[in-house]
């Protein structure tokens, strides 16, 4: 007998089919001796509607309006799935994230979780057998009493973070694919479903593009050392043995994993910009004062290259920003033009960032080296690198983003056979 933690996502509950076929999976674990809370998302597409009518309503809407707007669609599948147990006998009740409490900061729409308390929960589970459902992506900040969300994505997080505070054994994640891949499967059919993957690539993944987890809920799945199991609700109930290894994909410490691969997956993003400062002065204090004015905007710098310019006496500064940020970011450095002292703007939005990730480059001499020759002979070229310990990344054109990830996926091994 253990403990779980099961959370649902929007297309696991769509619907009342849905949501009756999430019940029986609850109660497969039920029946199978284990205490479990369940975490559940918004249906499909109900938080963007939400999100719609708070624009629609006003463009400059109050953030704890959007909160209190936003979470209800985790209200209405919460008390839908508490329902749908009773209906099959199983006891349930629902909590929202202020009943519980899920204790956050007051940063409306992008709150981070402080404390759960997850005592009553546990008593609960002893003296009634009772399931709790849980609605995701929201809380409750305390100095304001009043209802916060998590960001997008946030209820792999609340579940991540329950998991936590009611000492699980683990945190299933049921959703619509049955596992991590060693890529998009649908840029790349041959891509691998990975057994298991250690946090840290994991966290790259997901920060580089992948979109099957919100990357917060992989930092804490990290911190509290939760196993975390990617796997999909589409599974039929009555098939699965609770007792067996059904498939998908555990997320965990990396000395869990015994075979190491150099590189485990390979993430992108098409949601980049490129920025470059031409014909800056050579000269200390200029980054600053490139990149004072964006921290202060708010705006986060992904790459940077610096290199030599065409007249080969001043400086040309490349980097990248997030998409969304890209007109605010050019707005910025055009009005510290006087201060900077540079001679033109260029700037590209058709840009895709892919990377290769892996633990095993820390041991591995070459192995970008690799993928620079790969994508040379493809005739792909290059407009910035970066790496880090176990990642690196180029930014190319977004016209052959599939052809880089196909080329690379080859060259490392990831190929299905
Ligand atoms: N319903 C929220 C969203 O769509 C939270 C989630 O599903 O994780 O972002
Ligand atoms: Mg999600």
């Amino acid at each position: 007998m253990g403990r779980l933690v099961m959370k649902f996502g929007g297309t696991s509950v769509a619907n009342l089919d849905r949501i009756r076929n999430v019940a029986l999976h609850v109660k497969r674990e039920v029946d199978a001796g284990h205490d479990v809370a369940v975490v559940v998302s918004a249906m499909a597409g109900k938080t963007n509607e939400l999100v719609e009518w708070c624009r629609d309503a006003s463009p400059m809407h109050d953030a704890r309006e959007y909160d209190a707007v936003v979470a209800s669609g985790e209200q209405v599948t919460s008390g839908l799935l508490a329902i749908a147990l009773q209906a099959i006998g199983v006891q349930a009740r629902s909590w929202q994230g202020w009943q519980i409490p899920i204790r956050t900061s007051d940063a409306h729409a992008s709150a981070r979780i402080l404390e759960i308390d997850g005592g009553e929960l546990i008593s609960r589970f002893k003296d009634r057998k009772e399931v709790a459902v849980i609605a995701g992506f929201q809380g409750i900040s305390p100095q304001t009493g009043r209802i916060t969300t998590l960001g997008r994505g946030g209820s792999d997080t609340s579940a991540v973070a329950i998991a936590a505070a009611i000492h699980a054994d683990r945190c299933d994640i049921y959703t619509d694919v049955d596992g991590v891949y060693t890529t998009d499967p649908r840029v790349v059919p041959k891509a691998r479903r990975l057994e298991k993957i250690a946090f840290e690539d994991m966290l790259e993944l997901a920060s580089q593009g992948a979109k099957v987890l919100q990357v917060r809920s992989v930092e804490l799945g990290m911190v509290y050392n939760m196993p975390i199991f990617v796997r999909s609700s589409f599974d039929k109930p009555e098939d699965i043995d609770p007792h067996g290894t059904p498939p998908g994909t555990l997320i965990c410490s990396e000395e869990e994993i015994m075979e190491n691969h150099v590189v485990t997956g390979i993430a992108f993003s098409k949601d980049e910009a490129q920025i470059s400062v031409r014909q800056i002065e050579d000269k200390p204090g200029v980054a600053a004062s490139i990149f004072g004015p964006l921290a202060d905007a708010n705006i986060n710098v992904d790459m940077i290259v610096q290199n030599v310019s065409e007249d080969g006496k001043t400086t040309d500064l490349t980097f990248t920003v997030p998409a969304s940020d890209y007109g605010r970011a050019r707005d910025t450095i055009n009005s510290a033009k006087g201060k900077i002292g540079y001679a033109r703007l260029d700037s590209a939005t058709d840009v895709a960032k892919v990377s290769v990730i892996g633990s095993g480059m820390r041991s591995h001499a070459g192995v970008a080296a690799k993928a620079f020759g790969a994508l040379a002979a493809r005739n792909i070229n290059i407009r910035a690198i970066t790496t880090s310990e176990i990642k690196f990344s180029v930014l190319i054109d977004a016209a052959y983003t599939e052809l880089a990830v196909r080329t690379l996926h080859t060259l490392y091994g990831l190929d299905q056979v």
